[in-house]
């Protein structure tokens, strides 16, 4: 697909230092300076470099803690002279990109429920224009990947060039066990679609519980993600919003040496022969997978007609419920999963009928 964003590659942006992960971690939100100060030194200690603090939340009820708004800004500015370390937060509007600007934050991010808002999007993209400061743009609420791209376009074209994703889930009906489901497949599709635009998991608000973070950092990890954004509370069972999902600055540490990071590609001459064997493999199976659809269809084709010129209706669903129940025994037996089974058939099924009804709209043969 064409490229569609003009991006600076995030290892020119000045911040974060390969290899990664690149790790931005600090409280969900910035509660006290002192709350602020003691976790910003606890993760500067061994190593972090880019500092986030949620300065205006957004909650679910009315009547929870909101953010602590612009003075908090101040302590930002704090950590920044006594740290060294670069800070970001969260903005939802023009006066918060403004407030950020006049206070020298050095990057910023779009929470899930902004991003899914365009009007929201085309104003920050507004206060942006003729500005150079990075932003990451987490993935809408729902899994809509247009929706996440078209925000970033109007950033995009309001100049902002240093640009990033966050991919923090969605909310869907069933998300268990995390907080929201992870939809991986939705930002390796965006990978694909944008290669150059550097991705940022984030496992807390993913898991939305501190058990979680470790297999979900990994699995980030493994899919070849550049960061992650984790929350880190100097005392999390006191933290104002999402304490259960936090961690003290040295379980972050111990949790981030411990990720196995895996190389994205590798130059060893007999690794690349292996995998262009297995690659070769899987192309022509892929064109066999082809030529059946084909197969499969146009059998389907005559079906329809047949059932035409019996007037006989087209959907049986009884019929399919036995072809799907005999697939999956079958499916049993060469080690693939129910759920994929039953994704692929009904795809074909869906198919299928749409061509029967082609096949009955066109009317008898003459
Ligand atoms: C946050 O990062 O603190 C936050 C509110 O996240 P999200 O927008 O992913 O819910
Ligand atoms: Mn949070």
């Amino acid at each position: 697909m064409a490229k569609t964003l003009d991006i600076v590659p995030v290892g020119e942006w000045g911040f974060f230092t390969l290899p990664r992960p690149m790790v931005i971690a600090g409280p969900c939100s910035a509660e006290s300076e002192e709350q602020v100060l003691e976790t910003a030194r606890g993760l500067a200690a061994w190593g972090i470099h880019m500092f986030r603090a949620g300065i205006w939340k957004p909650r679910t009820h009315p009547g929870c803690f909101e953010g602590v708004g612009t003075p908090g800004l101040k302590w930002l500015k704090k950590v920044k002279a006594e740290t060294g370390m670069k800070v970001c937060t969260e903005v939802a509007n023009e006066k918060h990109v403004y407030e950020c600007l006049k206070h020298g934050v050095d990057m910023l991010w779009i929470g899930a429920r902004t991003s899914a808002n365009p009007f929201l999007m085309q104003e920050i993209a507004d206060a942006l224009q003729d500005t150079d400061i990075p932003v990451l743009v987490k993935n809408p609420v729902n899994p809509d990947l247009d929706l996440w791209i078209g925000a970033l376009e109007r950033l995009n074209r309001a100049g902002v060039r240093k640009l990033g994703v966050i991919h923090r889930g969605f909310s869907t009906i069933s998300s268990r066990p995390y907080r929201n489901a992870p939809g991986w497949q939705i930002a390796v599709e965006l990978r694909t679609r944008i290669p150059e635009l550097p991705i940022f998991a984030d496992p807390s608000h993913m898991g939305g519980d501190r058990k979680y973070l470790q297999e979900l950092s990994q699995r980030a990890m493994d899919l070849g993600f550049e960061g992650l954004m984790i929350e880190s509370h100097c005392n999390p069972a006191v933290a104002l919003s999402d304490a259960k999902q936090q961690l003290v600055p040295s379980e972050l540490q111990t949790l981030i040496e411990s990720l196995i990071i895996r190389e994205k590609d590798s130059v060893d001459e007999d690794y690349r022969e292996g995998i262009g064997q297995l690659r070769s493999r899987i192309d022509y199976i892929d064109e066999d997978l082809l030529k059946e659809f084909g197969a499969r269809m146009e059998v389907s084709r005559k079906i329809g007609a047949y059932k035409r010129d019996h007037n006989v209706a087209i959907v049986q669903t009884t019929r399919w419920d036995a072809v799907m129940e005999g697939m999956k025994e079958k499916a049993r037996a060469y080690g693939l999963s129910e759920k994929f089974i039953e994704d692929v058939f009904n795809a074909i099924h869906e198919e299928s009928i749409r061509i029967q009804n082609g096949v009955l709209s066109e009317g008898p043969e003459a």
